[in-house]
């Protein structure tokens, strides 16, 4: 065999895309120097606490390249040795605000160390040594950001939940019709689930805040139009677009993007993605900046985050 099959045998220059997930704990306070001590409080509430506190941050790093000679996109062991030196083994059991210059906010070019002000960080410092084409991560199970390497551009998802019932069927069927088409799901009383609701936001960094938005606002509106409204109904009877409109996830997922799309707006960033889980086996995406239908690998993440 010639030495030129031996190497396509092992995929060659064969593109794909690789992740390495890494874990560190690391404190933070939201404090800034130019704002009086209550002008503080109220607009980071307890995270400017002067104790701070923690997380077990969670780092995902998505890598992309054509295959070595050995069928890997890049050796594990380089790829676990910069992302240790790089990044987990100076900020683990750290305080960030004091562990790199960039969250340093006695300089006038310093930010706090949010999750998305960090991530942006982490690129900067891993991107010399890998070929990165995604960041992401996890401050908690309900507060993550995603980088892309557009400088200040930056995406956060906060994750909520809430239950009800609903029941799929199309009022102008007859009951054996809607059986038909929706099974089970078509009985007269309908039946419940525990919806897991995703709620994703692109927009700038501000470089001295380190925020995309401001996340008590966002948690609040997708509390205010969402969780209230929806949690412990039956969706047919309770929320007005449901009486006409066939509650399934997909419809769920829609109309929640069209209830946030305008709010989410005023207060400085866009809507980007709408992600309701409906149960461990199903979930529907909603695109709301760039409605797109082509299979994304995120698409195939079926399993819910506990
Ligand atoms: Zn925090
Ligand atoms: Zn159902």
């Amino acid at each position: 065999m010639s030495s030129n099959s031996l190497q396509a045998r092992h995929g060659l220059g064969r593109g794909c895309v690789i992740t390495r997930r890494a874990c560190f704990s690391a404190s933070h306070r939201y404090w800034l120097p130019e704002l009086s001590s209550e002008e503080n409080k109220s607009r980071f509430g307890l995270c400017a606490l002067a104790s701070g506190h923690g997380h077990n941050y969670e780092l995902i790093v998505a890598m992309a390249g054509g295959l070595d000679v050995d069928g890997m996109v890049l050796n594990l062991s380089n790829v676990k040795h910069a992302i240790s030196s790089e990044v987990t083994d100076q900020l683990d059991f750290r305080s960030l605000n004091e562990v790199w210059p960039e969250f340093d906010v006695s300089r006038s070019d310093g930010c706090l160390p949010t999750t998305e002000a960090l991530i942006r960080i982490i690129w900067r410092r891993l991107s010399t040594h890998l070929p990165i084409v995604g960041l992401r991560l996890y401050e908690n199970n309900s507060l993550w950001a995603d980088y892309l390497g557009d400088v200040m551009d930056a995406f956060l998802t906060i994750r909520t939940h809430f239950a009800a019932a609903h029941r799929l069927a199309r009022p102008e069927l007859t009951q054996q019709e809607n059986e038909k088409i929706y099974g089970k799901c078509a009985r007269p009383h309908g039946h419940g689930h525990n919806y897991f609701l995703d709620v994703t936001v692109r927009g700038k960094i501000d470089a001295r805040t380190g925020m995309i938005c401001d996340l008590f606002s966002l948690q609040k509106l997708v509390d205010d139009l969402v969780v209230e409204p929806f949690d412990h109904t039956f969706l047919n009877k309770d929320i007005p677009h449901f009486i006409d409109c066939v509650p399934t996830a997909e419809n769920i997922a829609l109309h929640i993007s069209d209830l946030l799309i305008e709010p989410i707006r005023d207060i400085g960033v866009n809507l980007h993605k709408i992600r309701l889980q409906e149960s461990p086996n199903n979930a529907a995406e909603v695109y709301a900046e760039t409605p797109r239908l082509e299979m994304i690998p995120e698409s195939l993440q079926v399993t819910e985050k506990n």
